[in-house]
């Protein structure tokens, strides 16, 4: 065996992009690629006490850079504690330690790991400093960071913003020359926070450097308000005429309308369940936005309000989607699993990040030990992972053939 090359057997593997439960007599990857997946019909009922292969999960939406607040916007409101240009998380991040950030950073990154995820799409603030930390700390752990980085500080005054006239001064136009230099792309908070001549400026200069433009929109009512007030559009719309972004958050608010509008421009969304009721805002319409075929990802948000396991969301997000959905049964679990793994296809990231299980691709994925007794029984694979399964239940979690966490024995 190489480095970067394994073998699994008798196990059950989560196969291709539907996620489909078969016996595989032999799972095995060289030099970071699955070469071999022996099936042998489908997965049996229950499972027993085989390992389970699942692609491994791509974290749609985070904000690693403020894990050092644990828990600190507790009671604070969207506002006090995450808006530019002087909320608690602004306020504190200019005053963190260099090491003291990247070490919080680092056992967010392993915790990351260790609840079976390999990649994130990272809202960075801190301009290129703060890409610059993320991505050291990425390295050292080996988690892929999709880096998409706001400027530093803040182009215009409350008074530009409402005259929505104001183009982007020369000095970040700068800065975001030199920050697409080294991360994946741009983010902003909302799309108030910029006019839209600005926004024009922006759009070109990520797609002339092909790197991707991302937005939160509609999170609450303000952002639609705000933007209605100023430009007589809400901000979903105006971030899909104007910036074309390659992702879009949230959609907590999103009504009839704004689904339409997401769906004819087939921008997928990364959605946020747990973050949006922590912060006491309504819960995210996930039904209506699978019903109506929107590209689902799905994201803990900031590291501030939740910890690394992606798995928590998967449980919030199915049982909110089942209930939103009535007792009909008309959402598979495997849906939900999906959105953090064969959904990311569908992103700009896809030929990266597959999200998949097929013979040819990258051998990243997480490999559960169902042998113990409330998991053997299974009877749905799928369901099993996203509504039981805890990062104790996690083997190894593996990306491009390296293992970047280990159960310990
Ligand atoms: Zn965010």
């Amino acid at each position: 065996m190489t480095e970067r090359s394994g073998r699994i057997n008798d196990c059950v593997v989560l196969s291709g992009p539907e996620l489909e439960p078969f016996l595989c007599s032999s799972f095995e990857y060289e030099d970071g690629r699955i070469t071999r997946m022996d099936i042998r019909g489908k997965a049996p009922q229950p499972i027993g006490k085989r390992p389970v292969i699942a692609p491994a999960f791509v974290n749609g939406h985070t904000h690693v850079g403020d894990c050092f607040l644990a828990d600190a916007a507790t009671r604070l409101t969207l506002a006090e504690a995450f808006f530019r240009p002087n909320g608690f998380k602004y306020q504190s991040l200019a005053t963190v330690p260099r090491n003291e950030h990247l070490d919080a950073m680092k056992g967010y990154l392993q915790a990351m790991a260790a609840s079976g995820t390999i990649a994130h799409f990272d809202f960075r603030e801190q301009g290129l400093e703060g890409c610059r930390r993320l991505r050291e700390t990425a390295q050292a752990v080996g988690v892929h960071s999709v880096i998409l980085s706001q400027f530093d500080g803040v182009p215009f005054s409350a008074e530009q913003l409402e005259k929505n006239q104001e183009p982007l001064p020369d000095t970040f136009i700068a800065e975001l020359h030199e920050i697409l230099q080294e991360s994946d792309g741009f983010s902003e908070s909302t799309m108030n926070d910029q006019t839209d001549t600005a926004w024009q400026t922006i759009a070109s200069i990520c797609t002339e450097a092909n790197k991707a433009k991302t937005i939160h929109c509609l999170e609450d009512a303000s952002y639609r308000d705000t933007s209605l007030a100023r430009t007589e559009l809400g901000d979903l719309q105006r971030a899909i005429e104007i910036l074309q972004p390659d992702l879009i958050v949230h959609l907590t608010v999103a009504n009839d309308e704004e689904i339409a509008r997401i769906v004819s421009a087939n921008i997928p969304v990364a959605i946020n369940p747990r973050a949006n009721a922590t912060l006491g805002l309504p819960l995210p319409p996930v039904a209506k936005l699978l019903q109506a075929g929107v590209p689902l990802l799905l994201g803990t948000d900031n590291a501030m309000l939740n910890g690394a396991n992606l798995m928590a969301e998967l449980d919030f997000t199915y049982k909110l989607a089942r209930s939103q959905f009535g007792n009909q049964n008309q959402i598979d679990p495997t849906v939900t699993l999906k959105m953090v793994t064969s959904n990311v296809a569908l992103t700009r990231w896809g030929s990266e990040l597959p999200g998949e299980l097929s013979v040819g691709l990258p051998a990243s994925f997480v490999e559960f030990d169902f042998s113990s007794p409330t998991l053997r029984t299974s009877h749905h694979c799928a369901a099993t992972i996203v509504t039981r399964c805890q990062p104790a239940d996690i083997r190894q979690t593996v990306r491009n053939g390296h293992t970047i966490h280990q159960r310990k024995a």
